[in-house]
């Protein structure tokens, strides 16, 4: 990975356009952070978020809303919380990636898969971790610790 020339982005005035209030479920804080976010990785990566991925704040006006798997349409659906918005952008980009990054690897639930030892799920982390660190063209130490300075919040203090 290291030694790739390095790959090419979207800017992230294009990537909003190419979301369409589709990809980040009409959330526009969402919108503009995920699109702020891949413009930080390569092209391949933006192309496949916003064809194969959706991503959701739950948050919403409606006490209720129903979606059938048609229209999704998506294979892979990651939510975050409203707790995102309260970090610094930086890391709210490197959660975002993060996230992304295990779709991208195709990894999956362990709540869906109790089968998951504890060291497969650290493992589909360190990949997550290593696959976005690449893609910011930085050491996965440092995205590591910079991306879990937030505190007991976090994600992967229960492997998702
Ligand atoms: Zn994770």
């Amino acid at each position: 990975m290291w030694c790739m020339e390095p790959s090419e982005r979207y800017s992230a005035e294009e990537l909003w356009d190419a979301d369409n209030a589709f990809t980040t479920c009409d959330d526009a804080d969402l919108r503009l952070l995920v699109a702020k976010a891949l413009s930080r990785a390569p092209k391949e990566v933006a192309d496949f978020v916003y064809c194969e991925c959706l991503l959701q704040v739950v948050r919403m006006s409606d006490k209720g809303v129903y979606f059938s798997a048609r229209d999704w349409g998506r294979d892979h659906h990651i939510i975050f919380s409203e707790a995102l918005f309260g970090d610094a952008e930086d890391q709210a980009i490197e959660t975002i990636l993060h996230e992304v990054a295990h779709a991208y690897c195709r990894h999956v639930q362990p709540r869906c898969h109790p089968e998951l030892s504890v060291e497969q799920t650290m493992a589909q982390e360190h990949e997550a971790d290593e696959v976005a660190a690449g893609w910011l063209e930085m050491s996965t130490e440092a995205f590591t610790s910079r991306r879990l300075s937030g505190g007991a919040s976090d994600e992967d203090t229960s492997g998702e």
